[in-house]
């Protein structure tokens, strides 16, 4: 066991302070990564103010953090994929069982005994995981992600939760050439949307109830942006769109967006509203339209998406600040005040 040096919350309604964590020493199959980058992630600011107490109450100390990319400092005498000195990188996920039908599917998100990157009971030091607000993490070799080195660093730590929980999606609703998608929402998630589904081919529609917003969407990607608010200009695209990926959080209303799809339609919701959304069943049955929801992506996947993103040069827009402006930034998001997402410079924790 060795010393790291963390920011953490203490309960929730702290704000997020320089601490120190126990980090394990490798073991046989793990890698320790110094971390350059890590993303802010929404799920960090509801995980530190405990806002999911529901279905994930949160253990304190809290160091959130799962959009990490650093650099390897160790590896497991088993380790094959990576040496000291590859770049590296770690998304939600640090373990699963490794046996279940959807581990053996390379699905791993869906593992029931997935260990999330912070927040979950820790197998090997007790008590709980510890996130990426940290200058290090060991994590087993099978959830260690390569990053190609064209990608900028502090935009291409965001890829690891908000890239692959776009970019599962619309692989899996079969987003190409010839489709029109739809991106309802432009933050975090959104913006990677648009540009995924711009770099798959498909022609990209983006809603967003800002007027001021038109312009970065077309910038990022977008074909057409539609004002939400119009329904004249939603009336137009009625019945004809192929996917439709809704990064919103907020209550809005689904049935005006499923309205949209075209027979076979898919609308899938990355965003979460805290409370049910009301659906026209008549809206779904016409058509044959479905609705879903998806997480993040397996780590296969994960993989692929951060390949497809060095071919096509794609990295999230990002704020770099340093550690110590982390509180600042929660109160920004929380306003969602930030193109598109912040990217913590982790030597800032040095300084500490
Ligand atoms: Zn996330
Ligand atoms: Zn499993």
């Amino acid at each position: 066991m060795h010393k790291a040096k963390a920011y953490s919350a203490a309960s929730a309604t702290s704000p997020l302070a320089s601490t120190t964590i126990a980090r394990r020493d490798p073991n046989a199959d793990d890698v320790e990564i110094e971390i350059l980058f890590c993303g802010i992630c929404h799920s960090d600011l509801h995980q530190v103010r405990n806002e999911w107490k529901e279905v994930m109450p949160t253990v304190y100390p809290c160091v959130p953090g799962h959009e990490i990319v650093g650099r390897v400092t160790g590896v497991g005498p088993a380790v094959t994929k990576f040496k000291v000195g590859d770049l590296a990188a770690v998304g939600c996920m640090v373990d699963s069982d490794g046996i279940c039908p959807a581990c053996k599917a390379g699905l791993e998100q869906f593992c029931p005994h997935t260990t999330l990157t912070y927040n979950m009971p820790d197998k090997h030091l007790g008590g709980v995981t510890f996130g990426g607000y940290s200058d290090s993490i060991v994590v087993k070799e099978h959830f260690v992600l390569r990053v190609p080195a064209n990608l900028d660093l502090a935009g291409a730590a965001p890829l690891l939760c908000a890239g692959i929980t776009t970019y599962s999606p619309l692989r899996h609703w079969g987003v190409t050439r010839g489709k029109k998608a739809g991106v309802v929402g432009l933050g975090g998630l959104g913006h990677m949307g648009v540009k995924l589904a711009h770099a798959m081919g498909a022609h990209v529609v983006v809603f967003t109830t800002s007027p001021g917003k038109k312009d970065d969407a077309l910038r990022l990607g977008a074909d057409e942006v539609v004002l939400s608010k119009d329904s004249n200009e939603m009336a137009k695209h009625a019945g004809s769109f192929d996917f439709i990926l809704d990064a919103v959080a907020a209550h809005h209303d689904i049935n005006a967006y499923i309205q949209l799809l075209g027979r076979d339609g898919n609308i899938t919701l990355v965003g979460a509203p805290d409370n049910p959304l009301p659906i026209s069943a008549f809206s779904l049955i016409m058509g044959r339209r479905s609705f879903s929801g998806s997480p993040i992506g397996g780590i296969a996947e994960t993989q692929e998406m951060l390949d497809f993103c060095s071919q096509h040069n794609i990295v999230a827009d990002v704020e770099v600040i340093p550690i110590q402006k982390v509180n600042e930034a929660y109160e920004r998001l929380v306003k969602s005040d930030v193109k598109y997402r912040f990217s913590i410079d982790m030597a800032s924790l040095k300084a500490e």
